[in-house]
C-alpha cells in the first residue's frame, strides 16, 4: 500500500487495514518520513485532516522499533491536548493504531478523580495522553515523573493559549529531557503561537495543511 512506502512497521500497516485506510492524507505523505528520520515537527493543521495518524503512526513506530521497556510512572511519549474529550479521542485512535504492537497507550485528564487516574499510571506505559492541567497535578503528586519522555507531542497550540494554559505548558516542558523529538500542531500560527513553539521544537521540519 502507499503507507508501506513510507515505510511503516507491518503490524502497523495491518491496523491501518482493519481501519479500512487506503492512502495516507496530505498532511501523513508529508510528515511520516520526516518522524520517521526523528526530526521535529512544526504542523500547521486543523482536525479533519488526519493529523492524528499523522503524529501517531511514526512514533508507534519508532517506539516499537526500540522496545526499552516501562518503567514505573513513566511514559516514554507525552501527548497533551487541550480538552478531555480531544485526549480522550486521541488515546483511542493510538489504541487502535497499536492493537497489533505491545505497547500501552493511558489517558488522564481533569474532572476524574486524581487518585484514580495515578493508579493507572503505576506501572508506566508507552504512551501518556493528557491535558495540561491534571498533569501537572500528577507530577506534583509523584504519581508520574516526565524524564523518560522520549517523544512529545503538542496539539492545538492555539486552543491551549486561549484556554490560559501556558503555565502549565512552560512548566512541563522544563520538566522533559533535553533530548528528546518533539512535535508541534497549531490550526492557526500567529506570532505568538510561534514563539510558544520556539520553546518545544527543535529546527523542526513545518507542514502546512
Ligand atoms: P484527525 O484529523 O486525526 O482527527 O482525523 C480525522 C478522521 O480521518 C478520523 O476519523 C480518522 O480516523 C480519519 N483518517 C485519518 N487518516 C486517514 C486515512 N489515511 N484514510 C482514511 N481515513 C483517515
Amino acid at each position: 500500500s502507499f503507507f508501506e512506502e513510507l515505510g511503516l512497521a507491518e503490524p502497523i500497516l495491518r491496523a491501518l487495514n482493519t481501519k479500512g485506510y487506503s492512502e495516507p492524507t496530505p498532511i501523513q505523505r508529508e510528515s511520516i518520513p520526516a518522524l520517521l528520520d526523528g526530526r521535529d515537527l512544526l504542523g500547521v493543521a486543523q482536525t479533519g485532516t488526519g493529523k492524528t495518524a499523522a503524529f501517531s503512526l511514526p512514533s508507534l513506530h519508532r517506539l516499537a522499533s526500540d522496545p526499552t521497556g516501562r518503567y514505573p510512572a513513566a511514559c516514554r511519549m507525552l501527548i497533551l491536548s487541550p480538552t478531555r474529550e480531544l485526549a480522550a479521542q486521541i488515546a483511542d485512535n493510538m489504541r487502535d493504531y497499536a492493537r497489533f504492537l505491545d505497547l500501552s497507550v493511558q489517558c488522564v485528564f481533569g474532572g476524574l478523580p486524581v487518585r484514580q487516574q495515578a493508579r493507572k499510571l503505576v506501572p508506566g506505559c508507552d504512551v501518556l495522553v493528557a491535558t495540561p492541567g491534571r498533569l501537572i497535578d500528577l507530577v506534583e503528586q509523584r504519581a508520574l515523573t516526565l524524564n523518560r519522555v522520549e517523544i512529545f507531542v503538542l496539539d492545538e497550540a492555539d486552543q491551549m493559549m486561549d484556554l490560559g494554559f501556558i503555565k502549565p505548558l512552560t512548566r512541563i516542558a522544563n520538566m522533559l529531557p533535553k533530548k528528546r523529538q518533539s512535535l508541534f500542531f497549531s490550526a492557526t500560527m500567529p506570532k505568538s503561537i510561534v514563539e510558544l513553539g520556539k520553546r518545544f521544537i527543535d529546527n523542526p521540519v513545518r507542514v502546512e495543511v
